[in-house]
């Protein structure tokens, strides 16, 4: 029979894989391919951590495939149509990716198998609905959260698929994982790197969360707990998809938190959709206003804010958690974001950037839509004008310094009073550095900013 070519990208899995599962429905032998097409990948390259992860998934993902993995390296689209011509593909599937120039790439790849004769079958395989499904009772896209949200939340998801019991795999010459360099060497800054990438660690992580989760209300919110289900980077790479994180929780229990945390993956979906009608939104403020905004350059200050240097505990511990550990709580993200963007006037794009090397849950849609949210240029974005005191925001969700002691251990045996403002204590400590930016004056300079903008 002719084979079937199961092109992998971001769902990094066998259970509740749609083109998967549609392929070993035909009976016929499956190719299992991943493509790194890093130098020609449609939206952008991936990022220091993302490779990092991704080596480890794939290496999980081939385990899982009893080493039939096919790997290749370079243009996607070229490398499927020569494959299928040489395999004798009778058909190619693949799940669906929302990304704007994937979704042009793979159109256009679509079209050409189809003129070759390939038969293409594309899927649902990353998301609850489809990004066009929802929309206003205007018939638009969706531009606020809370109506997308009710709306979403008024459908049920479909149910997972189960992973197949048996196929059938032909190997295929390919690269070797090792020869894709996608670790770091010289140095290896993943060492503090505490993750098991892969479908199987993707679910311990799931059910380990799960007991846990009446508590996700409150508990969410303190970066010194593990209360939230750093689901992020699996959810991100498909090693879970959505709809067997939601069936899970649905089944678990039906608390306040289960219903708080379904509606984090209702912000997922948001960003999706956002990025899917709002292609431009990766580089330019959805609310166009903000185009004549001055930011500052501020070179010195972007440089100290991304090594954990700022002298702004919270925000410093943040952006340490950050490199050490590629992921950094939800709270603290929209710390360090409003003290980069509001304090230091520096443009958002910029810390979107530093996030999209640094993160293992880098997500095009969700960290762009969250920085312009906390820029106050998304959509439904919080105003401008809010702007987040450091201090009290530490102060507030990490009340005895727990969290800053960990990644800022130059400030440990601070008292717990002047543990997020060291430089009022009476002998500020000699190895952290002094803020700076002094935030009752950054922050009058923004309102003075956005005053202006407002005024243009
Ligand atoms: C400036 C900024 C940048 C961000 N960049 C990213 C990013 O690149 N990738 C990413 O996955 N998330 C991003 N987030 C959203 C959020 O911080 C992370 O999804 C969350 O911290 C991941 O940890 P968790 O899995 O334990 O989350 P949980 O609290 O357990 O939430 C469950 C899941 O819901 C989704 N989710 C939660 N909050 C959000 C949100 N605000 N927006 C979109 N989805 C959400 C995630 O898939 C998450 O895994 C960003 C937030 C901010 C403020």
């Amino acid at each position: 029979m002719k084979p079937v070519i199961v092109w992998f990208r971001q769902d990094l899995r066998l259970a509740d894989n749609p083109a998967l599962h549609a392929a070993v429905q035909t009976g016929a032998p499956i190719v299992a391919l991943f493509v790194l097409d890093d130098g020609r990948a449609p939206d952008r390259d991936l990022g220091g951590a993302s490779r990092w992860w991704l080596h480890h998934s794939l290496a999980a993902l081939d385990a899982s495939l009893k080493k039939h993995l096919v790997l290749r390296r370079g243009d996607a689209a070229a490398i499927i149509t020569t494959l299928a011509g040489q395999t004798g593909a009778q058909a190619v599937m693949w799940n669906r990716c929302y990304e704007p120039s994937a979704v042009a790439r793979d159109t256009d790849l679509k079209a050409d198998l189809v003129a070759q004769g390939v038969e293409v079958q594309t899927f649902n395989g990353a998301l609850l609905h489809e990004p066009w499904e929802l929309k206003t009772g205007a018939g638009k896209p969706f531009r606020v959260f809370t109506p997308f949200w009710n709306a979403m939340r008024a459908r049920e998801a479909a149910r997972p698929l189960p992973a197949p019991r048996a196929m059938t795999l032909q190997r295929l010459d390919g690269d070797r994982l090792d020869a894709w360099n996608l670790l770091p060497t010289r140095p290896d800054w993943a060492t503090g790197f505490d993750w098991t990438p892969g479908e199987k660690s993707a679910q311990e992580a799931l059910y380990d969360f799960l007991p846990h989760i009446a508590q996700y209300r409150t508990a969410r919110d303190l970066p010194d707990r593990d209360g939230t289900s750093r689901l992020s980077p699996h959810l991100h790479w498909g090693e879970i998809s959505p709809r067997q994180v939601w069936q899970a929780v649905r089944t678990h229990d039906h608390s306040d938190g289960a219903e708080t945390f379904l509606k984090e993956l209702g912000w997922r979906e948001f960003c999706a959709q956002l990025l899917f009608h709002n292609p431009g939104m990766t580089t330019n403020p959805l609310d166009a206003r903000f185009e004549k905004f001055k930011w500052r350059t501020g070179k010195k200050d972007l440089s100290a804010w991304t090594r954990g240097q700022t002298g702004i505990p919270i925000v410093d511990a943040g952006m340490r958690q950050l490199w050490q550990t590629g992921w950094m709580h939800n709270r603290v993200r929209m710390i360090v974001a409003s003290l980069l963007i509001k304090h230091l006037g520096i443009h958002w794009r910029d810390g979107e950037a530093w996030f999209w090397d640094c993160l293992v849950d880098a997500d095009l849609a969700s960290n762009v839509a969250n920085w312009q949210w906390v820029a106050g240029c998304g959509a439904d974005a919080a105003p401008f004008f809010r702007i987040f005191n450091p201090v009290l925001q530490g102060e507030k969700f990490d009340p005895r310094g727990v969290y800053v002691r960990r990644f800022v251990p130059e400030l440990a045996a601070m008292p717990d009073k002047f543990i997020h403002m060291p430089w009022a204590a009476p002998q500020p400590p000699r190895n952290y550095p002094a803020p700076i930016v002094d935030l009752a004056e950054g922050r009058a300079r923004a309102l003075a900013a956005f005053q202006a903008l407002k005024q243009s």
